[in-house]
């Protein structure tokens, strides 16, 4: 700048036709209009045009008005661009620049001709010498300040240089015209000139228009391949940022219940951010309005610039996001690098490329959905079984040598007793909150998956040494530790694990599941809790399938039977009931127990046939023995996922048909923790009460049977489990468990039945606590009707009592 002064000054001395301050002026004009000429709306066009005229004169006049009023005109082209772009050091820049190589230009055209050169060559080597001045010191200015190579400057530099070619031929015209023909031909030629600036406007829009196409063409280009909505996201902010030069560049997007979910760039990469108060309101009012909003240089709504001012930008634009025929987002960028505001084609280019977001984001997002919903469990949220199989297989391969990774399948003990007596939604419930426990008792690189119904899988991998299994498999039964408030119940729930280590059971994931799902089914049967595989296993499994394949065909095949347990009254010795006792004895394989057939048609589905068959055997032949004279109460086991609301009718008929009166029917419901739906299955067990059919609560004590389900449930009778019975005379704990809950029903005016009665002891204790009734192998085991009937006509309790 100071070099242009100095050069200025220097031209107001000297006196020549084509002097330095008229070259000068000439040269800093010319940039003036080009600047105009983009920058100007199209009716204003003529101004540049008419800057030329005023440039050319001064540059082949050399009076002082004419370079007076150039010079008023280049500071007015300076003090607009100031007031418009805020470019002051571009516009210094380009002054200087002009000045030096306009002063390059009329040196050599000076030097030239005092050595004699011809005027015409002399000016095309002026030309020459501006031009390369020029482009000497643009180059490396533009590329220090871009960032960019001196080739990626040149690349788009020099597409203009006829424009400057033209300017320069056309003021050298004018002012040879000037000279030599006067001012009026200036005159009669600025009419084609006007028109040919319009041309000349007009192809500029268009090519204006054409680059806009190519931008937006490149940004959808850019991202139409990306189908991921963290890679659309990074791509719009990125091109964005480069399109506008915007400093700040925020996506955000509508989330749930009002939220934003916001990306920014920082430092060129996407950063998922939280929107700070003062962003929103920018951010909202879009997504409102459905409208652009545009705050320039602290021109717009109060409410607007307030929130603009408040995040620190000066000038902003933000424009919807559109997806599904709605706004889904707002796209907001501020501040331009150069701090220029934003133009109208700017915010046109704005909206074009969010509407192309709004595409591109709608189809990353059902990608994203499809994706997740093809490797997630839409109940729980948690991975499926492809996806867990492909991390169990992912895991094992990058495992090291000396670590272990385990597999563990767990199976909700009884789970679909909560689906038949709560409903399904409880069941989802359940499920939903056993994934959430679940996710909070693993370490982070664990997986944690729903396999289905009620099948939950747990990787964890990297574990040093056997003990971190059992580590890992005890913090995930700790998520079954506390009840689960569904609704208004509290939920116990238990479950069974099998584990598979890798790579002694297994190295690949299918494997490693199958045998986990083997030591699984291990435990169910001993209620163990979690068991580790072992081949042994596998015959169980084998013996597993074959019996559920088997069973549905049991009852038609004659393979079922009901055997009877005696139950005495312990005042007098008594028999006063018998329980119906389900037998499986197959051909093939003898005697099933009904601990290891009865989960499983509990698991099948089986369990309500089962009950049903059961139920009409029994009350038969309690009709049958009423018939003979014998008056025995019939006790029938009644799982809770048998407790259908078709039940009390089934068992009013089955009463009807064998001429059996209701109260000779006792029905010993088993695992009622899952079972206190005041709904449905305590109105189910009501009907059955009201009909005079007995309720009894089954196995007592053990854990899951409280007051509360003795306060809201019809029951007339508790059972105490046979494992505090068992060993109540050398446990004192077992002891006193059986004596309060005597006592306690007692209270309550139920009947107490003891089961697992072995010897006198027993029994004579229980009759001293004022238990009701006893059942037990000290009376006898459970044998069939013929063995019944001949053991009781032989029974005499005195004998029982002395022999024992
Ligand atoms: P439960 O209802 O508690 O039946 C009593 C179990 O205790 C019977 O085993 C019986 O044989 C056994 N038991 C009776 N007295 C003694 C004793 O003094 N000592 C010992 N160690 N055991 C004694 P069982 O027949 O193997 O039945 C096991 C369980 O299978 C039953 O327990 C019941 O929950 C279930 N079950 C049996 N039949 C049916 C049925 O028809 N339907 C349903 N849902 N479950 C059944």
């Amino acid at each position: 700048m100071a070099c242009a002064l100095v050069v200025l000054a220097l031209g107001f001395l000297t006196t020549s036709r084509i002097d330095l301050t008229a070259v000068a002026v000439f040269s800093g004009l010319l940039i003036w209009a080009e600047n105009a000429a983009v920058l100007l709306p199209t009716s204003l066009t003529l101004s540049p045009s008419f800057m030329v005229v005023v440039a050319s004169l001064a540059a082949f006049n050399g009076h002082g008005s004419v370079l007076g009023a150039g010079l008023v005109g280049a500071c007015g082209g300076l003090a607009l661009d100031k007031l418009r772009r805020q470019r002051f050091w571009n516009v210094g820049f380009n002054c200087a620049q002009y000045v030096v190589s306009g002063a390059a230009a009329g040196f050599v055209e000076m030097a030239l001709r005092s050595l004699g050169w011809p005027t015409p060559t002399a000016l095309i080597a002026a030309g020459v010498a501006f031009a390369a001045v020029n482009i000497v010191l643009v180059l490396p200015a533009v590329a220090l300040e871009t960032g960019s190579g001196a080739g990626a400057v040149w690349a788009e530099m020099y597409p203009v240089l006829p424009n400057y070619l033209a300017f320069g031929l056309l003021g050298a015209l004018i002012g040879l015209l000037y000279t030599r023909f006067g001012a009026l031909s200036v005159v009669v030629l600025a009419m084609p000139l006007v028109i040919a600036r319009s041309f000349f406007a007009a192809f500029l829009r268009l090519r204006q228009a054409y680059r806009r196409l190519e931008v937006v063409y490149g940004f959808t280009r850019n991202l139409g391949g990306s189908l991921d909505v963290d890679a659309v996201v990074g791509t719009t902010l990125s091109e964005v940022q480069r399109l506008l030069e915007a400093s700040r560049v925020d996506l955000a997007v509508a989330a749930a219940e009002g939220t934003l979910t916001c990306w920014s760039l920082v430092d060129g990469a996407p950063v998922h951010s939280n929107v700070a108060s003062h962003r929103r309101p920018l951010l909202d009012s879009v997504l409102r309005s459905g409208e652009p909003l545009v705050v320039r240089d602290g021109a717009g709504e109060p409410a607007l610039l307030e929130a603009a001012a408040a995040a620190g930008f000066r000038n902003v634009m933000a424009v919807p996001v559109g997806g599904e025929g709605r706004v889904v987002g707002t796209l907001l960028v501020a501040d331009r690098e150069d701090g220029t505001p934003f133009e109208a084609e700017d915010l046109q280019l704005l909206g074009t490329l969010a509407n192309h977001v709004g595409v591109a984001f709608h189809n990353g997002q059902l990608v994203e959905q499809l994706r997740q919903e093809s490797t997630h469990d839409a109940l729980t949220g948690l991975a499926n079984r492809s996806s867990f199989l492909a991390s169990v297989d992912a895991a094992v391969q990058a495992s090291e040598a000396d670590r272990i990774t385990a597999v563990m399948l767990m199976d909700i003990d009884r789970f679909t007793e909560v689906n038949d007596t709560l409903g399904h939604q409880s069941g989802d419930l359940l499920l939903r909150e056993i994934g959430i426990r679940l996710a909070q008792q693993v370490d982070d690189d664990a997986v944690i998956a729903r396999l289905g119904g009620d099948e939950f899988a747990v990787l964890v991998p990297n574990l040093v040494a056997e003990a971190d299994v059992e580590l890992a498999v005890t913090r995930v039964l700790m998520a079954l530790d506390r009840p689960f408030p569904i609704g208004d119940l509290n939920l116990e729930a238990a479950g069974s694990i099998g584990v598979a280590v890798c790579p002694d059971h297994g190295t690949d994931a299918v494997t490693l599941l199958q045998r986990a799902d083997v030591a699984m089914y291990s435990t169910k049967g001993r209620g163990a809790g979690w068991a580790l595989y072992h081949p042994d296993q596998d015959v169980h499994t084998t013996r597993r399938l074959m019996l559920a394949a088997d069973l549905r065909h049991a009852t038609d095949n004659g393979e079922m039977a009901v055997y009877y347990q005696p139950k005495a009254a312990l005042g007098d010795g008594r028999i006063v009931g018998v329980e119906a006792l389900l037998r499986w004895c197959k051909p093939d394989i003898g005697f099933v127990p009904p601990d290891e057939f009865i989960p499983l048609a509990e698991h099948t589905g089986l369990i309500r046939s089962l009950t049903r068959w059961t139920l009409a055997a029994a009350i038969h032949q309690c009709g049958t023995w009423a018939r003979q004279g014998l008056d025995l109460t019939m006790a029938v086991n009644l799982s809770a996922r048998a407790l259908g609301d078709e039940l009390p009718e089934q068992v009013a008929e089955l009463l009807r048909g064998a001429v059996v009166p209701p109260s000779s029917l006792v029905l010993e419901i088993t695992e009622i923790r899952l079972m206190a739906d005041p709904v449905r299955s305590i109105g189910i067990l009501e009907r059955l009460s009201a009909m005079g059919v007995t309720v009894s609560i089954n196995d007592f004590g053990t854990g899951y049977s409280s007051l509360s389900y003795l306060k809201r449930l019809p029951v007339n009778e508790v059972k105490v489990d046979k494992s505090f019975v068992l060993q109540m005379m050398a446990n004192r704990q077992d002891a006193a468990i059986v004596r309060s809950t005597v006592d306690l029903a007692r209270n309550l005016g139920l009947r107490v039945v003891a089961e697992g009665v072995e010897d006198r002891e027993t029994w004579e204790e229980l009759a001293s606590l004022g238990c009701d009734q006893a059942q037990g192998y000290f009376l006898t085991k459970p044998i069939n009707a013929q063995a019944f009937e001949r053991w009781l006509s032989g029974y005499a309790v005195d004998t029982l009592l002395r022999v024992s």
